[in-house]
């Protein structure tokens, strides 16, 4: 018998390593309290189940254009509504912004310690990722400036940044923007942007609507408490927006998707608890880490709902993560990402952090 060759992938796929979920549950498939994926520890609004449950039959496709969320967008942040784009989850509209303007021989960058969908955004279109050093777990501005090429032709940065925390400042953003080449496209990630304070925002809006080369993107997985809807969206000038448009799923925003976050952004005093939630739970839950002083547990200071803890004493990342899962708690550990000395916690509910907090100090304790 002849053996017929299969079908070959491209290789710029073959070398794509396959983003890796936290784990939702134990080894023994007992449910853990899963604090691992930077979901809201409040569930959803009220509003927004409601609302899911009155849509239209699933026989029917949903508004191809989701015209009435990105009116709704665009009238919470001061936007058009003509320049905001829909994506199944802020992860769709990272991918198209790579396809629409990255490919083989071109350069991607970011930043180590990024969040993982941008290097398998970059490669999945055949170009190629480069990484720019940090700066102690944050971005540095002049060293990612100082890896832009003639081929680069697109920067992604995530603010607040995930896994870290790390946060830029308006005046950092601009000059990053600024030193850019007009045709290098600038994605800006604010996946967590509405857990930072008004008083810290960093301009990104501003630019995208005044810029030709800047694109921001939002998401409903977060303070929204919508990440199992899978909505998200940016916004850019038109000709970005046409781009992605041109090269999205026609349907990628599902009838239950468009009606719960429509709902989702009208109920602001969920929107409201969600935010005094995590401000006021973070920083519980790291000025107890910080007590604990001289064992080594270093939080990095966060504008996100989240915290990346370093294990720089006795008690490793690993052995904490094994003794929090033993306790019924599922954190993130990020080996995979160049974190094997880091926890990722998502902030949740108070009896939990504390819990966490207490086990943490005393598996500290044990540890020496
Ligand atoms: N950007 C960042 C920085 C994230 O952490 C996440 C979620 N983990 C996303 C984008 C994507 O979220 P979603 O696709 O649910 O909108």
């Amino acid at each position: 018998t002849t053996s017929k060759p299969a079908p070959a992938p491209k290789p710029w796929i073959e070398a794509i390593h396959a983003y890796v979920p936290g784990k939702s549950a134990g080894a023994d498939g007992r449910p853990l309290i899963k604090l691992s994926a930077n979901e809201n520890p409040l569930g959803t609004s009220e509003a927004a189940l409601a609302a899911r449950l009155q849509t239209v039959p699933p026989s029917l496709y949903p508004d191809p254009d989701s015209r009435a969320l990105r009116e709704a967008i665009a009238a919470r942040h001061g936007l058009e509504a003509a320049r905001v784009v829909m994506g199944t989850g802020s992860d769709e509209i990272l991918n198209l912004a790579a396809q629409g303007y990255a490919g083989p021989g071109d350069e991607v960058i970011y930043v180590r310690y990024g969040f993982a969908v941008y290097d398998i955004a970059a490669r999945r279109c055949g170009a190629t990722p480069v990484v720019a050093p940090d700066a102690d777990y944050g971005t540095d501005v002049d060293a990612l400036l100082g890896l832009v090429t003639e081929k680069t032709r697109v920067v992604f940065l995530a603010n607040p940044n995930n896994p870290t925390g790390s946060y830029l400042p308006k005046g950092e953003i601009a000059r990053l923007h600024a030193a850019l080449p007009s045709d290098v496209l600038l994605v800006i990630d604010q996946a967590y942007g509405e857990y930072v304070p008004a008083e810290d925002e960093d301009g990104a809006f501003a630019l995208a609507a005044t810029h030709e080369n800047v694109l921001v993107t939002r998401t409903f997985s977060k303070i929204f408490g919508l990440a199992g809807e899978r909505v998200g969206w940016g916004t850019g000038a038109p000709a970005i927006i046409d781009t992605l448009n041109r090269i999205r799923g026609p349907f990628n925003v599902s009838v239950t998707a468009q009606a719960s976050a429509l709902a989702a952004l009208g109920d602001t005093a969920f929107i409201e608890r969600s935010y005094t939630h995590n401000l006021e739970e973070r920083a519980r839950f790291v000025g107890k880490l910080e007590a604990l002083g001289n064992h080594g547990l270093r939080p990095l200071p966060s504008q996100a709902n989240f915290v990346l803890v370093l294990f720089e004493g006795a008690l490793s990342a690993e052995a904490a993560y094994n003794g929090l899962a033993e306790r019924g708690y599922i954190v993130r550990w990020l080996p995979g990402q160049g974190l094997p000395q880091a926890l990722r916690f998502t902030i949740g509910k108070r009896v939990d952090m504390d819990a966490m907090a207490d086990a943490l100090a005393e598996m500290a304790e044990a540890a020496g």
